[in-house]
Formats: C-alpha cells, sequence, structure tokens
C-alpha cells in the first residue's frame, strides 16, 4: 500500500498519519524506517503512529509485535527497516487532521530568504512542518516561465490545525520576499500528495545528513553551490525538525536522530552514467560545506553507501543493539538485500 492510498481512504473518516513527502512511496519501507513527512512536527515520525505490526521472521513465523510482546523486536522495526522480517500488517495511530491550511509557496532563493525561511520554520508553531527545496524552478505550467531554471525555494507548507491559526502561521514566509507563486490555501490533508508523473524517472545521486543550523553563511553556500552545479538539477530539500518527533526519548525507538534538528537532503539529477563520479565530488564537497558536527544519516535516503553510512544511520548504542536483536531473530542474515545490520557475533 503506498502513502496515497492510505492517506486517501483515512481521509473519509477526517483522519490521517504522517507519511513522507510523496503519495506514491510505499508504506512500509517507510514506515520501517522511521517516516519523515508533513505532520513530523505535530505528531511526530510514522514510527511514533505504529501501535502493532505482524512480522514473518526468518525462521518462517508469523510475530504479532508491539509494546508488550517481543518488544525487542517492535523497537527495531521502528527505524531498523527491513532488516528483521517481512512486515505484512501494521496498526498505526490516526489523527483528525481532514481539513489543514497549506500548499506550495515558491519564493526567489536569495541567500537571504533562505536563511530566514529556516529560521521562521524553526520557530513557527509546531502545527506548522515544511519541505523546502531549493533548486532551479521546474518549468511546470503553474511557475511563470520567467523563473524557469532560476534558483527557488520551492516550498510545501501544512500547517495541521484552523485556518486562521495556519494564516497566521505562514504570513511571515509569505513575507519573505514576492512569492513567484502562493498555492497556500484551506485545504484536505490527501492534496499534500499531488497527482505524480508517472513517466518521471530521474537517475539522481544524492546524500542525506542532520545540521543543527542554516546560517547565513551555509545559505550563502547552498546558494553558490546549487548556481555551480555538477548538474543543471541539484536541490538542498531542509526539513525543519523538532516539535512531537524530538520529545520522543532517543532510545525509544531503532530510529536514534530525535534531537537532530534539521534534515538536508543534497541531491544532483543526471543522465549519462559517466558522469556519476563528477556528482559524486560536488555532493560531497557540498556536504562538507553544511556540515555542522552531526554525523547523523536518515536511513530511508541512503542508497548504496557502505557499511559506515549505514552506521550513522544508527548512532550510539543504537547500532549495538540492533545487531543483537538481529542475531536473535535472523542470525543467518536472510535479510541482508537492504540497509543491512549484520548480526552481532556471539550473541
Ligand atoms: C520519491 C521519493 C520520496 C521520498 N520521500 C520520503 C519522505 O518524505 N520521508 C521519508 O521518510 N522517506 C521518503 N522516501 C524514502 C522512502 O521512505 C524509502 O525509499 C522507503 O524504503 C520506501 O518504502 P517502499 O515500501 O516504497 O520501498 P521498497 O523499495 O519496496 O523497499 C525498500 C526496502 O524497504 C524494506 N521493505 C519494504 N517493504 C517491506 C516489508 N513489507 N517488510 C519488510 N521490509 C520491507 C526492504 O528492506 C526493502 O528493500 C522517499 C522515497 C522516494 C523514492
Amino acid at each position: 500500500m503506498t502513502a496515497g492510498e492510505y492517506t486517501a481512504a483515512a481521509d473519509t473518516h477526517d483522519l490521517a498519519t504522517g507519511f513522507g513527502d510523496t503519495g506514491s512511496v510505499g508504506i512500509a519501507g517507510l514506515t520501517l524506517g522511521g517516516g519523515v513527512g508533513y505532520l513530523v512536527r505535530k505528531h511526530g515520525l510514522t514510527v511514533d503512529d505504529l501501535v502493532s505490526a505482524d512480522i514473518v521472521t526468518a525462521d518462517g513465523q508469523l510475530l504479532h509485535v508491539d509494546a508488550d510482546t517481543h518488544p525487542d523486536l517492535f523497537w527495531a522495526i521502528r527505524g531498523g527497516g527491513g532488516n528483521f522480517g517481512v512486515a505484512t500488517r501494521f496498526e498505526l495511530r490516526l489523527h483528525e487532521a481532514g481539513a489543514i491550511f497549506g500548499g506550495f509557496l515558491v519564493l526567489p532563493a536569495t541567500a537571504e530568504v533562505v536563511h530566514r525561511f529556516v529560521a521562521e520554520a524553526e520557530s513557527a508553531p509546531e502545527e506548522l512542518s515544511t519541505i523546502a527545496s531549493v533548486m532551479p524552478a521546474p518549468p511546470m505550467p503553474f511557475i511563470p516561465a520567467e523563473h524557469h531554471g532560476r534558483l527557488v525555494v520551492f516550498a510545501m507548507l501544512v500547517y495541521a490545525g484552523a485556518v486562521e491559526a495556519g494564516q497566521r502561521a505562514i504570513a511571515p514566509f509569505r513575507a519573505l520576499a514576492a512569492p513567484i507563486v502562493d498555492m497556500v490555501k484551506p485545504m484536505r490533508y490527501p492534496e499534500v500528495y499531488p497527482p505524480e508523473d508517472e513517466a518521471y524517472h530521474p537517475v539522481a545521486l544524492g546524500h542525506t545528513m542532520f545540521v543543527d543550523s542554516v546560517g547565513r553563511g551555509a545559505a550563502d553556500a547552498i546558494v553558490d553551490r546549487l548556481q555551480h552545479g555538477s548538474s543543471p538539477m541539484c536541490v538542498a530539500q531542509i526539513r525543519v525538525l523538532g516539535g512531537a518527533m524530538a520529545r520522543v526519548p532517543v532510545d525509544a525507538t531503532a530510529f536514534a536522530h530525535r534531537r537532530s534538528r534539521i534534515m538536508v537532503n543534497l541531491a544532483a539529477l543526471y543522465e549519462r552514467t559517466q558522469e556519476k563520479q563528477e556528482h559524486a565530488d560536488w555532493l560531497s564537497r557540498f556536504a562538507d560545506a553544511l556540515h555542522t558536527g552531526d554525523d547523523g544519516a536518515y536511513v530511508n535516503f541512503l542508497a548504496d553507501e557502505g557499511e559506515a553510512r549505514i552506521r550513522a544511520a544508527y548512532p550510539g548504542r543504537t547500532w549495538d543493539r540492533l545487531a543483537a536483536i538481529k542475531a536473535r531473530y535472523d542470525p543467518t542474515n536472510l535479510f541482508r538485500l537492504n540497509q543491512n545490520i549484520p548480526p552481532a557475533r556471539g550473541s
């Protein structure tokens, strides 16, 4: 089942569970890795709404797991991905979120706008979650042609609350610069997933990271690096976190980046495979320029990047705890075609 299908069905009851930013993404992989979307500040991660799951483990058993039954496995599947078995059923908590206030806001991307956008998103009420992509304006029909190819902040803002309060929360963003596009309005929650172009499958190289802040210097770097990107379509996507997600104790789930303040996903879209190294170098230099000391990575945005990066997804004691649970439930590493956590030896 996809996030879009679930969200449309839940909306018939004026309810929603937060998934990611794209309707066609499957809820299984997204949930098992954590789930960061438009309700993250108001209601937390998708795993924070996971009440129970049915899992087929490596030995062929069908286990029902929740906080009281196989609590170790329940902890591990809330961030540990597909390492522990095949999820066949989830029980997810729903929230009242039928009518919301939100939509696309496209602003010209100067360093000042980028910096202040992030500052506003950090100080906004928790009802507001934002995903802002700094990128060349794509040639979409609702973006005036004179802006196509120019650097913009292409943001989706979602205020999960009453319209008037949403208007107030979003006013500071509208005031950052004359909006190029302002589609923010009262809407139904499923409209966060607009129709997708099924034929669009770009090849992209990405780098996911967390940062503590996007100060004016970092914003300068974002604008400068994107203006001199290795490909015509380079993106820095910024997601301010905090709120409900940050109130869950770090060790409550295998997703352990509760104190991380901002997720940044850098990407270069390209066409010819021989260009890959050039984009990898550009991404690596870009990531270095933004690094603020948080070495974590979000597992669901990792590609095939090697063990060090998978370990970065599971900081502190999380990796060892996961490896021990893996040894208990999948000692032969049957489930290894994933961001793999090998079983701890000698457990
Ligand atoms: C366009 C796009 C946008 C995205 N946006 C977001 C976002 O906003 N927020 C976010 O948090 N993530 C986002 N993601 C990342 C997404 O969470 C991961 O790609 C996730 O793995 C997708 O889940 P899936 O079920 O569609 O994946 P699949 O490709 O089907 O599976 C990926 C992996 O997930 C595991 N898995 C999948 N299904 C099961 C199952 N039933 N049981 C056990 N393991 C399973 C397996 O390890 C599998 O290899 C996005 C991805 C894409 C492509």
